[in-house]
């Protein structure tokens, strides 16, 4: 059987327990995306290339980090109600 435990108190929940629920956390750049033109595409700019020389240095999981993340978390019901009274404190 598979047990499981509150990600934000720690109190033990059963798999089908009615008071287990699942939050999911997306947190993701604001930023929209960049429209590049043809001309752009075929001959970048030095800003692109000094964005691409960064983006072949920098570890992966930061790149990551701070473009997108989804996040899952198994919480109580008394948690669930927390997290939508103050979902950011
Ligand atoms: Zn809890």
């Amino acid at each position: 059987m598979i047990r499981y435990e509150c990600d934000k108190c720690g109190v033990a929940m059963q798999a089908n327990d009615p008071k287990r629920f699942i939050v999911r956390l997306e947190i993701y750049a604001a930023a929209g995306h960049v429209d590049l033109d043809e001309e752009a595409a075929a001959a970048p700019t030095e800003g692109l290339r000094e964005i691409v020389r960064q983006l072949a240095k920098a570890d992966p999981d930061e790149v990551e980090d701070q473009t997108y993340r989804l996040l899952r978390f198994d919480v109580c019901d008394a948690c669930r109600r927390e997290l939508l009274e103050r979902p950011i404190k």
